[in-house]
């Protein structure tokens, strides 16, 4: 069994502008250790395309175990064009997919805050979005994804038949579902779990363990259970009726990401993703921004860091219970928005233009 380091972070800064991003996180990391006498250790490695290139696969057994000992991995992004054509197995992607496996990171946490400042990029109207801040907890381990029979046959007379299969246990639904209720108490104590229970005895079950769980450990957390589509459909017209969303992997992959656009800003959403804790209490996790390695900018010094910033502060707040920390990171980068600060994807008439080092450079110094 391999221990877990305390507060040891490996960096995967990945593809694009994975390592653009991730720069800016390992100058807050340093100045912390230097102004606020933390102790974090660091260690450095390649994932993705840039592994790919080096070894020949997206991730070595050794970065694997590094992983596996860190408290936390901070992931930039990984993939592009350049390794399209490169075999299934040895995609960029599958690095991340293999971490989340191995290190058994079944909750995925997703915010989705529409910054004040910001209530202009959204699609939607801005009464509807303002002062919006939900939280979507996805399964990230099991499901459709995940469930065997799965693959393409044969079939009578030159038909083909593809084939996943969903399924879920007791125990993977509850889990999942303990850490929703978990984050609501901290929250605004408010948790929907949605399943398709209409039409799927997967669905069914998630409901009705969800709510065993709840009648057993969670009563006085408020509960309402939603089928996925009317979840769907209630993101758009009133979204700030949620608080936490509970719902498996495949519902969770769709709700998520429409849920993160009523925000219109892909360069400022984090995301995390937890294990189980251990006998001491300690637990794998991996963070990172929500969106992707961005070829069509990488290396011009113009990527948002934020939605990587903003994944760090995460894990100081759940990795490391440093919430005094987290808050102050979060405040940051309020007040960096506040002076009109904007990187060239968030730009509005007024602001005034950084580059992806100086948005980390004013953050810091909010810090201050
Ligand atoms: P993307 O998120 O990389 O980019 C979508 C658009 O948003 C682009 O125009 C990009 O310039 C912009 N954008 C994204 N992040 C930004 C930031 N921080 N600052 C400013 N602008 C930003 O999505 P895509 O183009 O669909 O995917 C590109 C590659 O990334 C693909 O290979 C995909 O597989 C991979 N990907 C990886 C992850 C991950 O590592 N977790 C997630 C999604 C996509």
């Amino acid at each position: 069994m391999i221990k877990i380091k305390k507060r040891k972070f490996l960096l995967l800064p990945g593809d694009g502008i994975g390592p653009e991003v991730v720069g800016e996180v390992k100058k807050i990391i340093f100045w912390l250790n230097k102004n606020k006498s933390l102790d974090f250790e660091i260690d450095e490695d390649l994932a993705g395309g840039v592994s790919y290139d080096k070894h020949g696969t997206p991730i070595t057994d050794e970065v694997f175990y590094k992983a596996l000992e860190s408290e936390a991995v901070i992931l930039g992004a990984v993939g592009g064009p350049k390794w399209d054509n490169v075999e299934f197995s040895k995609k960029p992607e599958r690095a991340l997919l293999k971490l989340r496996k191995e290190l058994k990171l079944f909750a995925n946490l997703r915010p989705a805050i529409c910054f004040e400042q910001l209530v202009e990029a959204s699609t939607l109207k801005p009464e509807i979005v303002s002062g919006l801040d939900i939280m979507i907890v996805r399964e990230l381990t099991g499901g459709i994804y995940f469930g065997e029979p799965r693959g393409i046959k044969p079939i009578d007379k030159g038909e083909r038949k593809g084939i996943n299969t969903h399924s879920y246990t007791s125990s993977e639904i509850q889990r999942v579902a303990r850490v929703a209720f978990d984050l609501a108490k901290k929250r605004k104590n408010k948790v929907t779990s949605c399943e398709k229970s209409n039409v799927m005895e997967a669905g069914l079950l998630w409901r009705e363990e969800v709510q065993d769980l709840h009648e057993k450990e969670f009563k006085d957390v408020k509960l309402d259970h939603m089928l996925a589509d009317n979840c769907a459909m209630q993101l758009l017209r009133n979204p700030k009726q949620f608080d936490v969303i509970v719902t498996d992997n495949l519902f969770g992959d769709m709700l998520s990401d429409q849920a993160s656009m009523l925000t219109g800003s892909l360069g400022l959403l984090p995301s995390a993703s937890l294990g189980a804790k251990n006998k001491e209490g300690q637990m794998r996790a991996m963070y990172e921004p929500i969106h992707g390695s961005a070829p069509d900018i990488a290396g011009k010094g113009i990527a948002n860091p934020i939605a990587t910033i903003l994944s760090f502060a995460m894990a100081l707040r759940y990795s490391l219970d440093l919430d005094k920390e987290a808050n102050s990171l979060e405040k940051a980068v309020q007040d960096v928005l506040n002076d009109g600060l904007r990187t060239k994807d968030i730009i509005s008439k007024g602001k005034k233009e950084v580059s992806t080092s100086q948005m980390g450079d004013a953050i810091i110094s909010k810090l201050q």
